[in-house]
């Protein structure tokens, strides 16, 4: 079979899964991750904003490699918490970055509350020669009152989407990649790149 490569595009993340689920939704084009010989440190990831963090991480390539790249940045965002943990989601109860230690967190600040709307948001930051395009990704849904289900990473237990009787820890890859924000935000960035 000959496999037709259009474009090579550098994604900036050394996190495996995250490229291989990438990779299977931009197969016409080659990604690959962050060389540890290029980039042996994490990049700086120092925004307010997951759209400064996207656009950050994203010119961080640019800048070494001055090649076709793009980066992502997602943050739960709890309406009863004025959008928290939003773009700290990650180190939401410390720099350990623990997502048991997360997720207990968030319940603990939710106590008693009813209003249970929240959001998963990713953005990802597209640089090609030079020039900077934002795609969103938006999953919309509430917290739970505990956690159910073991797939997953992050929120997952404790986050039903919009629509669903299940949270993220309870559905497949292929369930949760149809409708999660990661992969409306890739959808967006794939008719781009197929449209050009
Ligand atoms: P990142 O920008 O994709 O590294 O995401 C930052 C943080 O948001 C992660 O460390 C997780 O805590 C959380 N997160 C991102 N995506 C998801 C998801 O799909 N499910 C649950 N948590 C997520």
């Amino acid at each position: 079979m000959i496999t037709f490569v259009w474009m090579k595009i550098i994604f900036a993340s050394q996190n495996p899964n995250k490229l291989k689920e990438i990779q299977s939704k931009l197969s016409a084009f080659e990604i690959t991750g962050l060389s540890n010989a290029t980039f042996p440190d994490e990049l700086k990831e120092t925004g307010l904003t997951l759209e400064e963090n996207a656009r950050q991480k994203a010119q961080q390539v640019w800048d070494k490699t001055q090649h076709a790249c793009f980066a992502d940045d997602t943050g739960l965002e709890v309406e009863a918490l004025n959008g928290a943990p939003g773009v700290f989601s990650a180190r939401y109860a410390g720099d350990q970055k623990n997502a048991e230690d997360n997720m207990h967190l968030l319940m603990q600040n939710l106590k008693g509350e009813t209003h249970r709307i929240a959001r998963f948001r990713t953005v990802i930051s597209l640089c090609l020669e030079g020039i900077f395009y934002t795609f969103e990704g938006i999953c919309e849904g509430e917290i739970i009152h505990e956690k159910k289900g073991s797939y997953g990473f992050g929120y997952d237990p404790i986050f039903v989407p919009k629509g669903s009787s299940k949270t993220f820890a309870e559905m497949t890859l292929d369930e949760k990649a149809i409708i999660s924000h990661r992969a409306l935000a890739m959808d967006k960035l794939v008719t781009f790149l197929t449209q050009r």
